[in-house]
């Protein structure tokens, strides 16, 4: 069974956008995941902790059997291949990729909220998202919001 999800990809060290493009090559070339589209780079100011250089921002759609915590697994995997240090909370990163949803699932866990819980109040997120999927974009600005 195929599921669909959308990821949100930033990085804000070293070359931005090169990580982003390796990243998702990375992901692309999972046996179980397949990028379907890609929106354009953005380049956006940080949110939380403005102290920090500018993100470059994008968002994938992608094809994939994993259940949605196997996906997790797989991009928390990559990240840390790439060489993500995780310290502070909001700070600077190499590579951060998020899951901003997962079919229509909703769901709040320990690991894993869907869809992404900040998802519908960053514009870096559903910016990107908007240009592949208008449709999705809409469900999770509603859906998020509804949650909090
Ligand atoms: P952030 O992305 O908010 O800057 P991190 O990348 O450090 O923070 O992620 C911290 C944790 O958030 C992850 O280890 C993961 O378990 C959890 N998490 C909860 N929901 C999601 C989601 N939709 N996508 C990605 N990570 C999530
Ligand atoms: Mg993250």
């Amino acid at each position: 069974m195929m599921s669909k999800a959308w990821l949100s990809l930033g990085a804000n060290l070293g070359d931005p956008s090169a990580q982003l493009a390796e990243a998702v090559r990375r992901i692309d070339a999972h046996k179980d995941i397949t990028v379907t589209a890609q929106s354009s780079v953005l380049a956006t100011k940080p949110w939380g902790k403005t102290d920090q250089p500018d993100f470059a921002n994008m968002a994938i759609a992608v094809e994939t059997s994993l259940q949605p915590i196997e996906l997790l697994d797989v991009i928390l995997g990559i990240e840390r291949d790439m060489g993500r240090v995780r310290d502070e909370v909001w700070g600077p990163r190499l590579i951060d990729i998020d899951i901003i949803a997962y079919d229509r699932i909703e769901m709040i866990s320990p690991r894993l909220t869907l869809p992404h819980p900040y998802a519908h109040e960053r514009s870096f997120v559903l910016d990107p998202l908007r240009q592949i999927d208008e449709d999705v974009a809409n469900w999770v600005m509603e859906t998020a919001a509804k949650s909090l």
